[in-house]
């Protein structure tokens, strides 16, 4: 049996943090057992689903680099094959006419839920052949429960009873003949073939209804795995409250795409207690059988800390390609060459997110180096500027610039001079970037470049003899 899995959304909104994690596990799943990942966009209420959405949904798969198999199909493609099953099981007697209209429904539902009964359809189409009023007005269709019980057999949850006295007999088709989300839902997930549900267990309760009509279309019914819900520090559903929850939000955020497929995957499952997770360990060890019955909490600074570990432990040419965006947003317009690789590799200690990495890289940017003014009135006075000319002709006379020679240069002025690294450091390093507070300074300066360090130095010797303020 070739394993396959599918993500449905429904275009309502961006890609959210739950459905990414739904997503993931599906396609996590597919990979682990070489099977294939379909992407369905369920779509069929056209006033709530938007091209916008579709797109959102689109983008943030790829980002995370959640590639499908097959599809994205759409619902709202489909509506002549739902029709077609609705009308065979009309057919085969196990779904009635129903000619009740909608004020008829709302008028008894009202009158149930005033007597304190539970406001479940009752049944009273399902014997008969006409229309009441003898017309040939349109009908919904609507599936007759047959009595017994019906068991969930949910991978995460166990197994799960309902009642079916407990359903009512729902519509398949409206009487404009457009197919109801449960039917829609079944009748893809039976000609997709589809093996395994993975999704939200919010939609548990649909889960019996779509048993019964897989079985009414003699079709096998899939395995289920609902994953528990998403909670916020306060153990409230995660919404907007809790932080960005859209994935593309993190995107503009700077976070890689990495960070977020190894938070999302832990957020209910887990392997021992590993954190960090290669995509190809989380190929290897996905499990639905490890995915934790309770709900998961997201946890920001968790998110965060993954993000910097990823970004310490990536490539900093790769690095300098995600950057560029980032710089851009700042007004800051670069080529990817062999400084902006420098660059990076002095802030990716430092930097949280690509974002973070972009502000504090602005200094090696503009034009001059703008003084914190307190710094600069300690650090750049005119007993430095000896020491800061010395500097300079040394540096002007390294046959290159890279990190070894500046160290070297410095290092034979602390010498004569008798000073520690501090007392000539700190000053340059104010010279160069503005504060006291930069990358290491050899590695800073090396990726800084010549032309640059030796005109800021400049710079900041004719600040200290008072002939140019910052
Ligand atoms: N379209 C549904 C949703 O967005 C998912 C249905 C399913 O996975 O069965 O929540």
């Amino acid at each position: 049996m070739t394993v396959r899995t599918r993500f449905a959304p429904s275009p309502t909104g961006y890609l959210h943090i739950g459905g990414a994690r739904t997503a993931l596990f599906s396609w996590l799943y597919a990979r682990r057992f070489n099977g294939k990942f379909i992407l369905r966009i369920e779509d069929t209420d056209a006033l709530r689903s938007t091209k916008d959405s579709i797109q959102a949904i689109l983008d943030g798969m790829n980002w995370l680099g959640l590639v499908w198999d097959e599809g994205p199909f759409y619902q709202s493609e489909m509506f002549g094959t739902y029709r077609k099953f609705a009308d065979e099981l009309l057919e085969k007697g196990v779904c009635y006419r129903c000619y009740c209209t909608p004020e008829e429904l709302e008028q008894r539902r009202e009158a149930a839920l005033k007597e304190g009964r539970p406001p479940k359809y009752d049944g009273r189409c399902a014997n008969r052949a006409d229309r009441p009023d003898g017309s040939d007005a349109p009908f919904a269709v609507r599936f007759k429960v047959p009595p017994g019980t019906t068991v969930v057999h949910d991978v995460i949850k166990g197994h799960i009873s309902f009642d079916n006295s407990s359903i009512e007999d729902l519509v398949i088709l409206r009487s404009d003949r457009t197919p109801t989300y449960n039917f829609c839902v079944v009748v893809d997930d039976a000609i997709m073939n589809i093996t395994h549900v993975i999704r939200g267990d919010d939609h548990i309760n649909n889960t019996p209804k779509q048993i019964l009509l897989y079985k009414a279309l003699g079709r096998d019914v899939p395995v289920f795995a609902h994953l528990p819900m998403i909670l916020g520090a306060d153990k409230t559903r995660l919404s907007k409250r809790h932080g960005a929850t859209s994935v593309m939000a993190y995107k503009e955020m700077g976070y890689l795409p990495h960070a977020l497929v190894n938070y999302l995957a832990r957020l209910g499952w887990s392997s021992g207690d590993e954190e960090i997770f290669s995509i190809d360990e989380l190929v290897e060890k996905f499990s639905l059988e490890q995915v934790g019955k309770s709900a998961g909490v997201f946890n920001p600074e968790k998110l965060l800390w993954l993000n910097h570990h990823y970004i310490k432990a990536s490539d900093p040419a790769m690095l300098a390609f995600e950057l560029i965006p980032f710089l851009d947003a700042l007004g800051i317009s670069v080529k990817h060459d062999d400084r902006l690789v420098r660059i990076v590799k002095t802030l990716m200690e430092r930097s949280k997110t690509l974002k973070e990495m972009a502000e504090s890289s602005l200094f090696y940017f503009k034009e001059k180096a703008a003084y914190d003014e307190k710094a600069a009135g300690k650090f750049l006075t005119s007993d430095n500027a000896g020491i800061f000319n010395e500097l300079i002709g040394r540096l002007e006379g390294l046959s290159g610039f890279d990190e070894k020679g500046v160290e070297s240069a410095f290092n034979e002025i602390l010498e004569s001079r008798g000073i520690k690294l501090g007392k000539l450091a700190q000053p340059v390093r104010v010279a160069l970037t503005g504060g006291t507070v930069s990358p290491g300074i050899y590695e800073m300066i090396n990726a800084m470049g010549r032309e640059m360090t030796l005109s800021r130095l400049k710079h900041a010797v004719e600040f200290m003899q008072g002939a140019r303020t910052a």
